[in-house]
């Protein structure tokens, strides 16, 4: 027989044996073959890490909701007013003046999510996300206690609308409402602040219409995700979600089912249970059916998979039952599982730990050395020099901002050049109210036999309470002196 002929009928047959198994990355569960939406009916989960995850979740969300009305030195602990642009992270105020620093706070946190990801895989989905502790963790459970397990709820959303079904309807979407209803308000006075949110919930609509629709947005938003969306909003819009492709490694710890143990797969006949000639795993689908994305774990690593656990515990009960070892689907990474050991730290691993202690540190040197007024000095624009008797004088305007929460009285002094003078055009004292700015037109004046340049660096120093806050360097403008004439003078 044709050698040539025979290789290519072998390739065609993994080829084939590999489309086979793969076939279900063409598709996800949620979506039929026509497009259509596939309700996921996921069974209750229990077990140890589900118990892990209640409690994980009390604390999250119980700092979510108090977040607003906790307070550092009487500032908020987190407030993102993203309409004023102002920031306060720990008590710290951030204007748009630090926006390089909220920069460097952008990366190095994208840099930590991505070497966290490369090490722990989706831990911050299954654990952290409020997006899955919403909705596992409070709908999800709102859901089974009014319409039970996930066989009652498909019997109710078939059966005709009698009084049980309108009751139950009902006080659920009312629950999901008022709930959704507490997240908005919670958003609102992380954006704009506790006080602000309570002046817009106290008075009439009419009297802050702005802020009244933000909240019925905010509402309907969080009442659409929970009530429709849901799983969609991992699977479909998030984009950490869709990052995983290209961040997970085969050393990234993942819920993992370990197809070395649990293949072949195979019944337990109920005439010798004892007797078992396959692996592991029974194919008693209960990991698929617990998955509140409709997947089924032993396909393996699927982007649609939030880790959230439920997998884990259903087949480690079922593993107990057959008188197995747990474990069968647990967190691993796909080379543990190939070749017995767990090697977490690797060159990516490395790499990414090395850019972020570097960028930890410049965070670190920017916000000790951040200074509390931001001074920005230019020149008045379409002015060069002015002439005096003795002197070259130059004309700037001054914005002090003042980042703090007191009001500063503020002095600025000359540094260097030792013989150039400041003088402000008003002579009011520089007072900054808190969390304000305040300009001011200033001229600096250089005697002309001290000018050896077109252009003499100027340093400012900015006092507060006679200590240097704040140095500013400014561009002063003389004539090209010939150094013979400078000599003469
Ligand atoms: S729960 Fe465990 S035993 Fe049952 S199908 Fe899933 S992996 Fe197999
Ligand atoms: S596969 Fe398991 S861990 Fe992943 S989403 Fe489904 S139940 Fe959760």
């Amino acid at each position: 027989m044709d050698v040539h002929k025979v290789r290519l009928e072998e390739n065609d047959a993994i080829s084939s044996i590999i489309k086979d198994q793969e076939e279900f990355r063409d598709s996800i569960a949620t979506v039929d073959e026509k497009g259509k939406r596939v309700w996921i009916y996921p069974k209750k989960p229990s077990g140890l890490y589900h118990k892990w995850r209640i409690a994980v979740t009390v604390l999250l969300l119980s700092i979510l909701f108090a977040g607003p009305f906790l307070k550092i030195n009487g500032q908020p602990f987190l407030l993102l007013n993203i309409f004023e642009r102002k920031f306060v992270i720990l008590g710290q105020a951030f204007w748009p003046q630090d926006f390089f620093l909220l920069a460097i706070v952008l990366i190095t946190f994208f840099v930590f999510v991505i070497l966290f990801t490369v090490v722990f895989g989706r831990v911050w989905c299954g654990w952290m996300c409020p997006q899955t502790l919403f909705m596992e963790m409070v709908f999800r459970k709102i859901e089974y206690w009014i319409e039970g397990d996930s066989g009652a709820q498909r019997r109710l959303n078939k059966q005709p609308w009698d009084a049980t079904k309108i009751f139950k309807k009902t006080s659920k979407h009312i629950i999901f409402l008022l709930i959704s209803i507490l997240i908005a308000h919670t958003v609102m006075a992380y954006l704009i602040g506790v006080d602000n949110t309570a002046d817009i919930v106290s008075r009439p609509p009419s009297e802050n219409l702005a802020g009244f629709l933000g909240l019925v947005g905010f509402t309907g938003i969080f009442y659409f995700v929970y009530a429709k969306f849901r799983e969609q909003a991992c699977i479909a819009v998030c984009p950490y979600g869709r990052l995983q492709g290209v961040l997970l490694t085969k050393e990234s710890l993942v819920v993992a089912y370990d197809w070395l143990r649990g293949e072949p797969r195979g019944h337990i006949k109920k005439e010798s249970p004892a007797k078992v000639e396959h692996g592991d795993c029974i194919d008693c689908k209960l990991c698929v059916h617990v998955c509140p994305t409709g997947i089924d774990i032993r396909n393996g690593t699927q982007l649609e998979c939030v880790n959230c656990t439920a997998c884990i515990d259903a087949c480690d009960d079922v593993m107990v039952k057959i008188g197995r070892p747990k474990g069968l689907i647990r967190y691993a990474s796909y080379n543990s599982i190939k070749d017995g050991i767990l090697q977490i730290v690797n060159g990516r691993v490395i790499g990414y730990s090395v850019v972020l202690l570097v960028l930890l540190s410049v965070l670190s040197f920017a916000l000790i050395t951040r200074s509390d007024v931001e001074a920005t000095m230019l020149k008045v624009p379409g002015t060069l020099y002015q002439r005096e008797p003795g002197f070259i004088t130059n004309l700037y305007n001054v914005e002090f901002v003042n980042k703090t929460f007191g009001e500063l009285t503020l002095e600025m002094k000359v540094e260097s050049p030792p013989t150039a003078q400041l003088k402000k055009v008003d002579s009011n004292a520089i007072i900054i109210p808190a969390e304000g700015f305040v300009k001011g037109v200033y001229f600096i004046r250089i005697p002309d036999k001290d000018i050896t340049n077109a252009r003499t660096v100027v340093v400012l120093g900015v006092y507060h309470n006679n200590k240097k806050i704040e140095t500013v360097k400014v561009k002063f403008i003389g004539p090209v002196v010939k150094a013979s004439d400078a000599k003469r003078n």
